[in-house]
């Protein structure tokens, strides 16, 4: 598989070329078809494999032309850690730089008054921890009802510390007609109990 056999963005396969990648990873040739599709896809794979990309690519794709409106993020991305978060975030900022899309980067140790302006403006893509996403819920600063694409990363993590209640709590806020990419290193039966829960008729892929 190349990238250009994938049907990616003309924007997004623009950044592709230009972070230099020539061929998809295996995580990607098979996670990036049928996140295209509108399916539910739940990842197995460990970091190191290419998975941010393998969700975020879909996403930009996705979520085209499209607007944002205030306080409503159009595409949500948990990560268990602010460090995670914010690689995350720079990975989207690569590959959406052929585009307009945009986003915040919701996470512990920032103030709330300069996330709440992004979101108050209006994001495409909204990256958070779990915690710090449901703080600005709560002020009443935000709305997950406009969510059209949900992606969990690194759920294994997220269950060690403790955070499988809040995700559950974020899926409920977002409607269910969303699509779910959802990528976790091991499947505890936690972890397949949520995606049981959550995940609509999901592809599996394993590397
Ligand atoms: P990840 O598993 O998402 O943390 O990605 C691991 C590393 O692989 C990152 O530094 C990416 O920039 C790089 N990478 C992702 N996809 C590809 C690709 N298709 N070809 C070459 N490098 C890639």
């Amino acid at each position: 598989t190349k990238f250009t056999d994938l049907a990616l963005d003309p924007k997004v396969l623009k950044a592709v070329a230009d972070a230099g990648y020539e061929t998809p990873t295996p995580i990607q040739a098979q996670a990036i078809p049928p996140a295209l599709e509108g399916r539910d896809v739940l990842g197995i794979a460990q970091t190191g494999t290419g998975k941010t990309a393998s969700f975020t690519l879909p996403m930009i794709t996705m979520l085209g032309k499209g607007r944002a409106r205030a306080r409503m993020p159009r595409s949500l991305v948990l990560a268990p850690t602010r460090e995670l978060a914010a690689q995350v975030a720079e990975n989207f900022d690569i590959y959406a730089k052929h585009t307009k899309l945009t986003k915040a980067l919701l996470i512990g140790g920032v103030s709330f008054a300069e996330q709440d302006k992004l979101i108050d403006r209006g994001v495409d893509v909204l990256i958070a921890t779990p915690g710090r996403l449901l703080d600005h819920f709560e002020r009443g600063k935000l709305l997950l009802t406009g969510v059209q694409i949900m992606v969990v990363d690194e759920a294994d993590r997220m269950l060690d510390m403790g955070f499988i209640p809040d995700i559950e709590r974020i899926f409920q806020l977002t409607p269910f007609t969303r699509q779910t990419l959802f990528f976790s290193a091991t499947m505890a039966p936690e972890i397949e109990r949520i995606t049981n829960a959550f995940l609509h008729n999901p592809v599996r892929v394993e590397v």
